[in-house]
């Protein structure tokens, strides 16, 4: 449920109307808007009616039921969208897009160090880097694990850069606490409910990408796991999802920017290269991200994308990450949006 205050209610009046409220057992999240605040109530709300509550407090403008399951990532109770800022960079302000690039996996000091610079260059704000890879088979290259964590600790030092990088067990939380700025839950994770509940416990943000097969529902679902646990700063990632199609790795559904836009706070990034798998796609594919009022971009770039250990052939060069950033300017700039 959702008590909407009248503009500019008087303190005294709210703070009396909040403590009725938490006096009926229920959680109050007081969201204060440039001009007026807006009450998310959790819990037994069936005890609450709203005629009488609005008549008993002529501050209310008006209550309104939630009949959708997701309460916290709703954008009904929290009107204004929610900007995560890791150091200063941020994602989700809408005057900025934000840009994070790097390698699928940290392979050397050599390439990450390079990527990182080359990145930074171009304009990125994040590097992202796995250090633990979630690979279809076993015998596939798992990641450079622990070392890999310690190389984009360096590459932060050498750059600057904050490091967004994947967690696949809940276990590595207080490792990952040390070396990440962005914890990233994968596509295979995202209904890893136990590990998301830990991640509702962490204090740094949560970068949740779709699941291969999920509804927009069960993605905020995901999100309500991690912010009902107490961690609100979670950035939702939309990285193409499994259709009968399979000229592209996955298929970008470019809907679910406006779709999530308008039922949630949190903000949305896309990842093409995950949605394509081919370089050569990575960059319309972003531009219609960016048209389509994505908040960020999350994109694959090697400093040799033919001899990468994971995911070359969606990999851009340095060089085509440049090119790429240009191109994305202009089209920021018609939304008078930097990056
Ligand atoms: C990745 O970002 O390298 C990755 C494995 O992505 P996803 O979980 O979207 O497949
Ligand atoms: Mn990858």
């Amino acid at each position: 449920m959702v008590v909407v205050l009248k503009n500019n209610a008087p303190a005294d009046l709210t703070g009396e109307l909040i403590s009725e409220l938490k006096g009926k057992n229920l959680d109050v999240q007081i969201n204060t808007g440039v001009d007026r605040t807006v009450l998310g109530l959790l819990g037994d709300v069936t005890i609450i009616d709203p005629d009488a509550l609005e008549t008993q407090h002529p501050i209310i403008e008006k209550v309104l039921k939630v009949s959708e399951p997701y309460k916290k990532a709703n954008i009904r109770f929290h009107p204004e969208p929610t900007v995560v800022n890791v150091s200063g960079n941020t994602i989700g302000d809408k005057k900025k897009l934000a840009l994070i690039a790097g390698p699928c996996s940290v392979e050397s000091e050599e390439q990450i160090i390079e990527v990182a610079k080359g990145v930074k260059a171009a304009g990125a704000k994040f590097l992202r880097g796995g250090a633990y890879k979630p690979r279809t088979s076993p015998y596939a290259f798992q990641g450079m694990q622990f070392e890999g964590l310690k190389l984009l600790k360096e590459a932060k030092e050498v750059t600057g850069l904050p490091i967004v990088s994947e967690i696949m067990s809940a276990s590595h939380i207080d490792m990952f606490n040390q070396y990440v700025d962005v914890f990233q839950v994968g596509a295979r994770n995202m209904q890893n409910f136990e590990m998301l509940k830990e991640l509702g416990k962490v204090d740094k943000p949560i970068l949740l990408k779709r699941g291969l097969a999920n509804t927009l529902e069960e993605l905020l679902m995901s999100a309500e796991y991690i912010m009902s646990g107490g961690n609100e700063n979670v950035i939702l990632c939309e990285r193409g999802v499994r259709t009968f199609e399979t000229y592209t790795r996955n298929t970008l559904d470019i809907s679910a920017i406006p779709a999530l836009k308008k039922m949630t706070h949190l903000p949305v990034v896309i990842d093409p290269s995950h949605a394509c798998g081919m370089s050569w796609m990575v960059e319309p594919l972003a531009k219609a991200a960016v048209a389509a009022g994505a908040d960020g971009l999350i994109i694959e770039v090697h400093n040799n994308p033919k001899k990468a250990l994971c995911d070359g052939q969606q990999s851009l060069t340095i060089e085509q990450y440049e090119h790429l950033v240009n191109k994305i300017k202009k089209i920021a700039d018609i939304e008078e949006r930097s990056i």
